[in-house]
């Protein structure tokens, strides 16, 4: 197997070659220079030569994430370098073009150039395993997208990266009655976090959720991480439905250890998500709310990412205060009657970023003083059913789900929380 390839005067050839997200992160960290594939796959993988090229495509993600050149025939080993199995089958490789994970290329951007994604086919055959051979043409279509993104990453034009466990605000440590909706998702919560079934999210799964309120949103646990109010705890959409079930709670904590594992990394995952989904913003904390390690999950894709618009909800001070001043990141601060005192409490903090602004959301029948609004950008009836005459508020500071029936979409097509519109209402 390590005898020299009889091929190598032939031109060289372009092969897939198949990563997952922690595949890759292991394959960069052991120096790149070393590809494995299973033992089924040792005649295909003899068959490459030094010069043939490989494009890197990380799977569920579909994005590709550069491109390598074989520097040398097939070998057999079996020393560990990827967590998920052995791939005993190696070969020597340099990589040639990489990018970011934050800003691999989808690849259904490249669909109108590649000849086997053509609508109602099942183009997935030809990413589903490698080392897989590519026709010239399509190759050429991948490295030279690649090669591009390199290039316009160097000149600055997508945002190039400028340059323990926290003590929760544990709403969990306190025992909420369960005739709270709030109070019976924590009590879920708990068991769930008892039964030590939080675990790092896999390759496969998604950082992202969706439902109809929020579009795209990251979550965390509201119960490891609110600080929740007297209204909160009756009006919280997020306790009651989907998000309660116990599948999503534990997708919760998962989300919320892969953070804490590394922010930069979650970050950097989402990133390409959203560029999958082929999103136009991404809300956090759909539900949950801050802490250290998300702080520092958006202010790194804030950074790395500035055409990505972050729309931050929190109703937490001293963390909202640590999120870095960003064209693209707005912190939604949430407000109701019993935490009006959280705005001052934010203020004193010197917040790092000004791209900030309040909202205001009812209670039960609560008939909001209009007077009293000042300073607030967004007013939110209790579940988006107004109580008495809305005229009375200014019209700009009435978010649209307020009386409508169907809020599928709407904050997709208002975007004033994260337009800078809101901002400047407030
Ligand atoms: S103001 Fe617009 S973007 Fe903000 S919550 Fe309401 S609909 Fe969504």
């Amino acid at each position: 197997m390590s005898a020299p390839n009889a091929q190598s005067s032939l031109p060289p050839e372009h092969y897939l070659g198949l990563f997952t997200i922690e595949s890759w992160r292991e394959f960069k960290a052991h120096g790149g220079r070393v590809m494995g594939f299973t033992e089924k796959k040792k005649l295909m993988a003899g068959r490459l030569k030094p010069g043939d090229k490989i494009l890197c495509y990380v799977s569920k993600v579909s994005t590709f994430v550069g491109v390598m050149e074989v520097t040398g025939p097939a070998y057999w080993d079996t020393a560990k370098i990827w967590s998920d199995g052995i791939f005993p089958v190696r070969l020597p490789v340099k990589i040639v073009e990489e990018l970011p994970l934050s800003h691999a290329i989808p690849i259904r951007t490249l669909a109108e150039k590649l000849s086997f994604m053509k609508p109602g086919t099942g183009w997935t055959i030809h990413v589903r395993s490698s080392p897989r051979r590519w026709t010239p043409a399509d190759a050429r279509t991948v490295v030279e997208a690649v090669a591009a993104k390199v290039r316009t990453i160097a000149s600055g034009q997508t945002g190039q990266p400028h340059e323990a466990v926290e003590e929760r605000h544990g709403a969990l440590r306190k025992a909420l009655p369960r005739s709270v909706r709030v109070g019976r998702v924590m009590e879920k919560t708990r068991g769930i976090m008892e039964s030590g079934q939080t675990e790092l999210l896999g390759s496969y799964e998604n950082a992202l959720s969706f439902n109809k309120v929020t579009g795209y949103s990251v979550n965390v646990p509201i119960g490891a991480t609110c600080r929740p109010t007297a209204v909160c705890m009756k009006t919280c959409y997020f306790a009651v439905g989907a998000p309660s079930w116990s599948n999503s709670l534990r997708h919760q904590w998962k989300v919320m250890a892969t953070m804490q594992a590394n922010p930069a990394a979650f970050a950097e995952r989402v990133a390409m998500e959203y560029d999958r989904l082929g999103l136009t913003f991404i809300r956090w904390n759909g539900g949950g709310d801050l802490f250290k390690e998300n702080v520092e999950a958006i202010n790194h894709l804030g950074k790395i990412r500035p055409d990505i618009p972050i729309w931050v909800v929190t109703r937490l001070p001293d963390w909202a205060a640590q999120i870095e001043q960003a064209p693209n990141v707005f912190i939604h601060f949430s407000l109701d009657k019993h935490s009006l005192g959280r705005r001052a409490d934010f203020l004193k903090q010197k917040p790092r970023s000004q791209n900030h602004f309040f909202s205001y959301q009812c209670d039960r029948d609560e008939v909001p003083d209009a007077e009293g609004l000042e300073g607030i950008a967004v007013l939110f009836f209790d579940s988006y059913k107004p109580t008495g005459d809305v005229r009375k508020y200014r019209r700009e500071v009435v978010c649209p789900l307020n009386g409508k029936d169907d809020i599928t979409d709407v904050c997709r097509r208002c975007r004033r929380c994260f337009d800078g519109s809101a901002v400047s209402f407030s």
